[in-house]
């Protein structure tokens, strides 16, 4: 096209150029004229000459010979070669020599009216490093005579135009690849649904094939239904110009296939069609769909399992309830009554029996209220109290037990507090000396020689909390590393041997670990076998802001005599001072009288009077026989409705009342007494109960009873309780 018309450019101009020339003018020759007189030629003239020196075309003319005469500017910058280089030469030399023989062969054929001429593309590699791309068109010269007097070649650079062709055909061979690669198969559709191109696709699969679609229409392809469908999408694309989609299924030889089509505008009469065969996609979905129904299944199953493991717990919690009444009330008696023979003068092997059942009871005992304990933290039910206390009461009361211990034992006990340790503590005082008992426990039990100690300090503080840290060290036995971290499981203990050598439930730890995490600390050891251990752990408590008063000293009592105690976890007191010996006059079921009433008693006290309401016969026995011993005179009833009867016969002081009696229970019992009474009257009712489970106090309370004291009942217990209720009564010492 271009070349046509550059020619025919150059014609006209070369026209306009003989007409206007004159005859006259003496032709300019050219440096190669008297070579080229024979050339017939329309570059004869000047003008003429010019122009095919400034030609927009490269020109190269040969004579018969193929001996270069003649060439133009462009043609030496296509070339890359200059006028001089070339001219003299055969034209065959302008070429690569592999090609020349052939070229030159071929050039005279031609220049004889052999060959035909002919359009062809060559390229001419620079020595910059471009290539020029030519198109030569050929035309043979004549001399007046019209014979053949040479040829002329004339250069287009077509260099840019194959630039933009390498480009295109490369566009469509990577657009032709993507086709291939993508398995959708693209469609262009007219408005009459004529399919006018079609792409891609998928050769296995019967309905995505390319040529299928070509040159139909959509009417001949597609069910009326789907047709229907895509019609629809197709308004809907018009109208807001955006992407529309539809799937459908079709039915072929491998089942039902799914198809997406999505619809695209792409003008005003044409669309784009993109179909993909979404079978396998579709599968997934569903799998999900019944993955994500079984699953909701299998979360309403769960929902129902932890239903029952809930009400299991409850059941549980209501159980240990129950078992832990029913045993504490045999246990009140084993141990009440241990008490009472220990002091009965027995002879030296009735003792040791007699004292083998105490520590049997004593250990039963902390056993149960480590499984309370743990079933109650494990049921989260466990809360502490948040109260202020002497932190060097706890240590000292806590660490006496112990020094006591381990002095019997023959090992050396210390305790030591850090400079700037608190004075007092806002928390729970008795979780805090029931951890240190854990530990001290353990290590003056798992220590034979050596020391045992306690190093209490503060870590740090902020305005309104202290975080303490203790450490309880020894150097007894010590625990193999790999034991080390399930210490803190439940029910672990290091090997069987110690168990039988040692005792204990494996629970302590267990405990402390939970009690810990519910004072906001941590706990930890460091141990190696056969030098000792080292247990800390540590707490937060809040500041104290109230001034308490001294603590009773810190001072470890001298202990008199092997501990004939075991270790046992539960809440210990030391009572500091204990006032003489009192003797206690003989007890009868159904009334205590104080025979020989402490010296230390006042006569207010000494006229008191208890009534004690309690179903158990052996523990009424018991409970009458400490009061004795207290110096405190009591009846017993047996149950709720004759407490009320008595209440109404004669004044009492103080009511120890059973919760769970026959006939009327002590919380019916305290809810009449308290319906009876008015005019500022107010009868003090003491709950006395083997129910130990978190709440059995509040219970007892809320029914309007005045205190709480839980069985097994001692005798040290039973004072401190009516301490509060009898002024001094604490500070009565009685028969031991
Ligand atoms: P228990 O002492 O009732 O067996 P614990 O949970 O208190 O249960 O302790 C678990 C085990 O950890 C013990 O049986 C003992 O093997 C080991 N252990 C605990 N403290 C010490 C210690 N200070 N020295 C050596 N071993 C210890």
């Amino acid at each position: 096209m271009v070349f046509t018309a550059g020619l025919l450019c150059l014609a006209a101009l070369l026209w306009i150029l003989i007409r206007t020339r004159k005859p006259s003018a003496p032709a300019r020759k050219p440096a190669i004229e008297p070579e080229l007189s024979h050339v017939e030629d329309i570059f004869e003239s000047e003008a003429a000459r010019d122009l095919f020196a400034s030609a927009p075309i490269g020109y190269m003319e040969i004579d018969r010979e193929g001996i270069v005469r003649r060439v133009n500017r462009l043609e030496c910058k296509l070339r890359g070669r200059e006028e001089s280089d070339m001219l003299g030469l055969h034209c065959a030399e302008l070429i690569p020599e592999i090609e020349r023989e052939r070229y030159r062969e071929q050039i005279q054929r031609k220049l004889e009216g052999h060959r035909a001429l002919a359009t062809y593309e060559r390229e001419y590699p620079l020595e910059d490093g471009r290539t020029i791309a030519v198109q030569v068109h050929e035309q043979l010269l004549r001399n007046r005579a019209r014979r053949t007097s040479g040829l002329r070649m004339a250069s287009i650079d077509i260099t840019e135009r194959k630039k933009v062709e390498d480009a295109a055909y490369q566009n469509a061979t990577e657009l032709r690849a993507l086709f291939q690669a993508v398995p959708d198969l693209f469609l262009r559709i007219d408005k009459s649904e004529n399919v006018l191109d079609a792409k891609g696709g998928q050769r296995q699969d019967a309905f995505l094939g390319a040529e299928k679609f070509l040159g139909r229409n959509l009417q001949d392809l597609l069910p009326a239904d789907i047709l229907a469908e895509v019609r629809d999408a197709q308004e809907r694309v018009r109208n807001s110009n955006a992407m529309e989609m539809v799937e459908f299924a079709i039915e072929d030889r491998l089942g039902e296939q799914a198809y997406e089509m999505r619809l695209l505008p792409l003008s005003w009469d044409e669309w784009i069609a993109v179909v993909r065969n979404i079978t396998a996609r579709k599968a997934g979905e569903q799998r999900l769909k019944d993955n994500a129904q079984e699953l909701e299944q299998k979360n309403e199953e769960l929902e129902k399992a932890l239903t029952a493991a809930r009400e299991a717990t409850r059941m549980k919690s209501r159980f240990l309830a129950n078992m832990s009444h029913e045993i504490r009330t045999p246990m009140n008696g084993v141990l009440g009554m241990t008490d009472f023979l220990l002091g009965a003068g027995l002879n030296a092997e009735q003792q040791e029996y007699a004292e083998a059942i105490k520590r049997s009871a004593d250990s039963l005992l902390a056993l149960i209220d480590d499984i309370l304990d743990l079933s109650r933290i494990e049921a989260g039910k466990l809360r502490l109290d948040h109260v202020d206390f002497s932190l060097p009461a706890v240590i000292a009361e806590t660490t006496s037990l112990f020094a006591a211990q381990a002095r019997a034992k023959g090992v050396e006990f210390v305790s030591s507090v850090g400079a700037g340790f608190p004075e007092a503590a806002v928390g729970d005082a008795g979780r805090l000396r029931q951890v240190l008992t854990n530990l001290l426990g353990n290590a003056i039990k798992f220590t034979e020689r050596g020391q045992v100690g306690l190093r209490s300090e503060m870590v740090s503080q902020t305005s309104d909390e202290i975080q303490l840290m203790f450490t309880v060290y020894d150097t007894g036995l010590g625990i193999p590393l790999a034991e080390q971290t399930r210490l803190f499981d439940t029910f672990t203990q290091v090997d069987e041997s110690n168990t039988r050598k040692y005792g204990g439930t494996g629970l302590g730890l267990a405990i402390s670990k939970q009690l810990v995490e519910l004072l906001r600390g941590e706990i930890g050891l460091e141990s190696e076998p056969g030098k000792g251990s080292k247990f800390w752990f540590t707490a937060t408590f809040g500041k104290s802001t109230r001034p308490l008063a001294a603590p009773p000293a810190a001072t470890i009592p001298p202990a008199t005599k092997p501990a004939t105690k075991p270790a046992t976890k539960v809440d210990v007191r030391v009572r500091p001072t204990l006032a003489p010996r009192a003797t206690v006059a003989k007890s009868q079921t159904g009334t205590a009288q104080p025979a020989e009433a402490p010296a230390t008693l006042t006569s207010a006290q000494k006229s008191m009077r208890i009534l004690l309401a309690e179903d158990n016969e052996i523990n009424q026995r018991i409970t009458l026989r400490l009061l004795q011993k207290l110096g405190l005179a009591a009846d017993a009833v047996v149950n709720g409705r004759e407490a009320v009867e008595a209440l109404e016969k004669r004044k009492y002081d103080l009511v120890l009342m059973d919760c769970q009696m026959p006939d009327m229970d002590g919380f019916e019992a305290t809810a009449v007494i308290r319906n009876r009474e008015g005019g500022g009257r107010h009868q003090t009712i003491c709950a006395l109960t083997a129910n130990a489970m978190d709440g059995d106090r509040e219970r007892c309370l809320a029914a309007g009873m005045d205190d709480y004291i839980s069985k097994p009942v001692g005798l040290e217990k039973l004072r401190n309780a009516l301490d509060r209720w009898i002024p001094g009564i604490g500070a009565v010492a009685a028969e031991s």
